[in-house]
């Protein structure tokens, strides 16, 4: 009967309070943004890196579905928050603050007439490009004593480093980074195919600390093999065969699983961690068919390519500046204000 309570009161806790506070959460539109951004669409062949940027982007907001035109440097912050723990150390957070920055302006660049997903804006605030989070939602998400602790610390990481960015063979780069890599990070072109000199696979020591360094998710060999054959449909796994049925092919550099082998078809890495909504393509299959449990065991998290923002921290600890860490995730790079 207790557990019974728990639940109902859980189901009343999604019904009632979570929409609430999407609603809340949704509905911050600014009125002097939306304005500002008309004005700043006109502009917009000018709205880019180099000379003429006048220091403000559009960004497509995910919540409100609006375009709104703010101060690079405001946003940078906003980036900060949404995307790295704000515990973390200082330089960690100044690291994040030049690679958001820097995919602010190289995306802005890139796609002058806007994204195909969001066509007002280079940009948008989900994690589809980079997420931003304004201080109103962050006091919302968090608390306002949250906002009151380390406002000042993100502000302090984002001035610090004011419109430094990071250049490879003069151009500003585009610094990919992801949560964990789980050691070693990984190679532009083994996970998007696209080669980047300065996306290479380096070592990401002091990583140790991350929530998601390890993970393991269990099922029983019945259940793992009625999810291959679900999406596999023409392979025919059995518990007797599964051994050689499901065979690794290629590795990465940095040890991801790149290629694996069902039944005969040759399958990409990031297929199956898509299948078992794994947390990384750094996993291992261990199958015991006498106890009849399949362990996935993955390293990291996220597609491992550039920065890794627990190691950043990591390296942060060490006594890495901002610089250190960026040129040891970025290879070959410089760090320059672009004006
Ligand atoms: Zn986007």
């Amino acid at each position: 009967m207790k557990r019974l309570w728990i639940y109902l009161s859980f189901i009343l806790i999604i019904t009632i309070v979570l929409p609430t506070i999407l609603v809340k959460t949704f509905n911050i539109v600014s009125k002097e943004g939306d304005e500002k951004s008309k004005s700043r669409r006109e502009k917009k062949v000018d709205n880019k890196t180099g000379d003429k940027f006048d220091g403000y982007i559009d960004v497509y907001d995910t919540r409100s579905q609006k375009t709104i035109t703010i101060p690079l440097e405001d946003y940078v912050k906003g980036v900060v928050a949404a995307e790295m723990p704000a515990e973390f150390e200082i330089e960690a957070l100044k690291a994040q603050a030049i690679a958001g920055r820097t995919y602010a302006l190289q995306r802005t660049a890139n796609f002058k007439d806007g994204h195909p997903d969001h066509p007002d804006a280079a940009l948008c605030t989900g994690i589809h490009c980079q997420a931003y989070l304004s201080v109103d939602e962050l006091e919302k998400l968090h608390s306002k004593k949250w906002v009151d602790k380390y406002w000042g610390k993100i502000e302090e990481a984002v001035n610090e480093t004011v419109n430094e960015v990071i250049y490879f063979d003069g151009e500003i780069i585009e610094p990919l980074y992801h949560s964990t890599s789980g050691g070693k990070t990984e190679d532009s072109k083994d996970v998007f195919a696209i080669e980047r000199p300065y996306l290479k696979s380096v070592p990401s020591p002091y990583e140790e600390d991350a929530p998601k360094f390890k993970s393991i998710i269990t099922m029983t060999v019945d259940e793992f093999i009625q999810k291959v054959q679900g999406k596999y449909t023409g392979a025919n796994i059995t518990k007797d065969n599964v051994h050689e049925k499901i065979k690794l092919v290629e590795r990465t550099d940095s040890g991801r699983i790149k290629k694996v082998m069902i039944d005969g078809t040759v399958v990409e890495g990031r297929e199956i961690r898509e299948l078992f909504e794994l947390n990384s393509t750094n996993f291992k299959i261990i199958l015991n068919p006498k106890s009849n449990i399949v362990e996935i065991e993955t390293k990291g998290y996220g597609h491992g390519v550039g920065m890794s923002q627990w190691g950043a921290n990591g390296l942060a600890k060490e006594g890495k500046d901002y610089k250190g860490i960026l040129k040891h995730y970025y290879t070959g790079v410089e760090i320059k204000k672009y004006k």
